[in-house]
């Protein structure tokens, strides 16, 4: 008898119930409640004696998960939705029920193992090299800070000493996790290459603001970030144009494709991608457009040596698991523990196979297509920017902020669809990002339509 034991069979069958039918059901959007709303409603829940299995459970089935917004319903249409595979969600249980360390080799061979093959399949779509490897991460955010660490790393090594201040090239529309690392992390400065119409960085532009600048600022620069599928408006950078310019200077070339990414895999747009080959680091959230559960990045590198020089701890009583040889995942980004959170892709994958993933991706890519000639139909609105990928961004001609949100708010009330205010070169609109293959173009109409 422990300290665990009250009550833990009859809890175990409802909670296993919950996720069976959750999993299978096309679950409603739910809404975001108040702090006092949910003070009123679930009030404390952690007491000395514990409120038990059977209360905790209702209490999030009754109140604390409906206060969560389903982001794979089919119309959550804003920021990056999310919409796992049933295979993938399912295994993200069994993942959690094996407790599986997947920080080291020594501890988590087999995951390793199993996550490697998924990253080799990325990598393979990318073109990157036979010794290419990486690591399944977080999120973006923290792939994008590991890249840049050791891309700095890289260039301390091969320059033997450090400029006055080191800085990156990026776009406005470049993330905000890569600003943030550079600035706040990492205190680098960021140089801003001014976009196209659509916001691309232009191998051209990146020379001649490069060329423009004073020959200090231009020395302490060591990368540059391409965008492969900005956030807001989903278009790619001239990835091949970059990768010039990155050469002729001895840059580190690290392509975001968190969102983007993804669209590698997908034979009507790979073309978009060309010169990714190239990269020194790229990154994928299978959490974003490759249908796996949060959270997930697939952080890949060229030269896996060079950024296991720059992340390794050492420790004393680390060394017994950094043998050389074998792979520790923990050794190519910013963290030593590590859930083994490629493993729900990985096994998504191997059940569906690669030919469903790109059959997914084309259906969404087909989607946005006729949504977007949908909006350029339709007289009340107009398209900001011709879509490459599965974002589209449109305004509502006439309407101001408040009617924006008015609309929103309805939309969400409604249970209808959660499509928020967008902003695009300083003026309001909305923007659709279809990442669920369930996501239907009747879907969009239906939202369209709610703008008369
Ligand atoms: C979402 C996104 C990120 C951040 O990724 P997280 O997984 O949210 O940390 C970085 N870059 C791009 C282009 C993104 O779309």
């Amino acid at each position: 008898m422990h300290a665990f034991t009250s009550g833990d069979d009859e809890t175990i069958r409802a909670l296993l119930a919950y996720c069976l039918e959750r999993i299978s059901m096309d679950a409603p959007l739910d809404r975001p409640l108040t702090p006092a709303e949910l003070e009123a409603l679930a009030g404390g829940s952690i007491t000395p004696a514990g409120i038990g299995g059977p209360e905790a459970l209702r209490l999030w089935a009754e109140v604390l998960g409906p206060a969560c917004l389903s982001v794979d319903h089919r119309r959550y249409l804003s920021f990056i939705p999310n919409a796992p595979t049933k295979a993938a969600t399912y295994f993200d249980m069994l993942v959690a029920a094996s407790n599986v360390y997947g920080g080291s080799w020594l501890e988590g061979s087999g995951a390793v193992y199993a996550e490697n093959q998924a990253l080799r399949w990325i990598a393979d779509l990318a073109g990157l090299p036979e010794s290419a490897g990486g690591v399944f991460v977080q999120g973006g955010t923290i792939g994008n800070l590991s890249a840049m660490v050791a891309a700095r790393e890289s260039a301390l090594h091969k320059r033997g000493g450090r400029p006055a201040r080191w800085s990156v090239c990026v776009t406005e529309e470049t993330h905000s996790s890569v600003k943030h690392a550079l600035r706040v992390v990492m205190d680098v400065d960021v140089v801003e290459v001014p976009g196209d119409d659509s916001g691309r960085m232009l191998g051209s532009t990146l020379r001649d603001t490069v060329h423009a600048l004073p020959a200090d600022m231009r020395d302490g620069i060591f990368a540059v970030v391409a965008t492969a599928g900005t956030t807001n408006l989903g278009v790619v950078d001239d990835i091949a144009g970059i990768a010039d310019v990155a050469e002729d200077h001895g840059w580190w070339l690290h392509v975001d494709g968190a969102y983007g990414g993804a669209g590698l895999a997908a034979p009507s747009v790979r073309h978009l991608f060309d010169g990714v080959e190239r990269a020194d680091s790229f990154i994928v959230d299978p959490h974003k457009w490759l249908f796996a559960p949060f959270d997930s990045c697939a952080l890949l590198y060229r030269d896996p040596v060079q950024a296991r020089a720059a992340h390794t701890q050492h420790a004393g009583y680390l060394d017994p698991v950094t043998v050389e040889g074998e792979w520790n995942p923990s050794d190519f980004a910013i963290q030593l523990t590590r859930r083994a959170r490629g493993l729900p892709f990985w096994f998504s994958l191997a059940v569906y196979g690669t030919d469903a993933y790109r059959d997914a991706l084309e259906q969404t890519l087909t989607v946005s297509r006729e949504g977007a000639e949908l909006i350029r139909e339709a007289p009340h609105l107009r398209l900001l920017v011709e879509p490459e990928l599965t974002v589209l961004i449109f305004e509502r001609i006439g309407w101001s902020d408040d009617d924006y949100t008015a609309w929103s708010a309805k939309l969400l009330a409604d249970q209808i669809a959660f499509v928020t205010p967008s902003r695009h070169a300083g003026q309001v609109c909305t923007r659709f990002a279809i990442v669920n293959p369930r996501t239907s173009t009747e879907d969009l109409a239906l939202i369209i339509d709610s703008m008369k």
